[in-house]
């Protein structure tokens, strides 16, 4: 009685392993990415280097040349790719972008195989991601939230932060992926919580960066070099990313958008977004945030006065621009 107790457990176990192989196991299967733009072409070329199979697309042709010629397979939907990659991850500007990409008429949903592992890093609304966590439950796919920071250079060398937001079980599976692009992956808790980290960082580093330029252009104002009164922050107790890592004024660091008229990074757009969902969340958590909605303001402002594709830093050009206006 006891050996056929043990047979039948032995044939659950084995049919159970061999039904649903562990996404570990299939390591170097193809992986999936949608949205091959200033982030997501550099953290898919990351995976290629990992060794990762890729299949990709976008919605602008010419984001995906480098990456074909690189080796990876470009198809023509996100429903394509959902049907040829058990494993996805997106990469797209904003909430109605990913709605778009896997609920839309050509989604990833819309092929979406069972038991698919779908990673959203786009910065994004968590209710959103709460949502597409529902609907791909509906397919049998599991969606979690993980969005990034580090911008362009650390997606290029690979030293992204994650954080991660979804069911626990399937973190392990992420983590493998997400270290290939990333320096830390940190889980966060439930689907949304990754996005709720991710937009606190980005009020922050949008009020630093705002008082950032601020001080610079009164220290300039005040007769002080630049490339001194930033020696001086970074060394007191005023310093900050924004102050040390990306400077916004001109001529004091090399290599940061600042130094290449505002070219590349961080779009003022995307900042202004971000912005927003931090004040949707506050106004619906019922949280003051008195410098957060400034914040918002200024880079709403400056979106409409041109700055809109240049990094989020020229708001100190902008601040000299409001001053020679006067
Ligand atoms: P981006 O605009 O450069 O790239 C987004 C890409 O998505 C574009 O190539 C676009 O064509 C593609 N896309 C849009 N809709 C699509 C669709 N329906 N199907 C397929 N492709 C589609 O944006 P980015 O700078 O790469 O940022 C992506 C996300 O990462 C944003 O949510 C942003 O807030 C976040 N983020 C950006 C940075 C940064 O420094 N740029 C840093 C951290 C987080």
């Amino acid at each position: 009685m006891a050996v056929l107790l043990l047979l039948l457990l032995l044939l659950l176990f084995l049919s159970v392993v061999l039904s649903s192989p562990s996404r570990s196991m299939a390591s170097k299967t193809q992986v999936g990415f949608i949205g091959l733009g200033n982030m997501g072409r550099p953290m898919a070329m990351n995976l290629l280097k990992h060794g990762y199979p890729l299949i990709a697309t976008d919605i602008f042709p010419d984001s995906c040349k480098e990456l074909q010629g690189l080796g990876a397979q470009i198809l023509d939907s996100p429903a394509e790719v959902a049907e040829n990659a058990d494993r996805i991850i997106t990469m797209l500007p904003s909430s109605p972008n990913v709605i778009e990409v896997y609920t839309g008429p050509n989604g990833i949903l819309k092929k979406v195989r069972k038991g698919s592992l779908l990673i959203d890093s786009s910065t994004i609304d968590p209710s959103v991601s709460k949502e597409m966590a529902v609907a791909a439950e509906k397919m049998g796919a599991v969606f979690m939230d993980a969005p990034v920071s580090g911008g362009v250079g650390a997606a290029t060398s690979g030293k992204l932060t994650f954080m991660v937001g979804g069911v626990e079980e399937e973190f392990a599976a992420t983590k493998e992926l997400l270290n290939c692009m990333g320096s830390n992956v940190v889980y966060c808790g439930q689907v949304g919580t990754g996005q709720s980290a991710k937009i606190c960082n980005n009020m922050l580093l949008a009020i630093g960066m705002i008082g950032t330029a601020e001080t610079m252009n009164l220290g300039i104002r005040l007769g002080l070099d630049p490339k001194l009164l930033a020696k001086i922050l970074n060394m007191s107790s005023g310093r900050c990313w924004s102050s040390d890592t990306y400077n916004p004024v001109p001529g004091v660091m090399e290599g940061v958008p600042s130094a290449k008229n505002y070219q590349g990074g961080f779009g003022t757009t995307l900042m202004a977004k971000d912005l927003g969902l931090a004040q949707n969340t506050a106004s619906n958590t019922k949280t003051p945030i008195p410098l957060g909605s400034l914040a918002h303001q200024i880079y709403r402002m400056m979106c409409a006065r041109g700055y809109a594709s240049k990094d989020f830093s020229s708001v100190f050009q902008f601040l000299r621009e409001e001053e020679s206006g006067q």
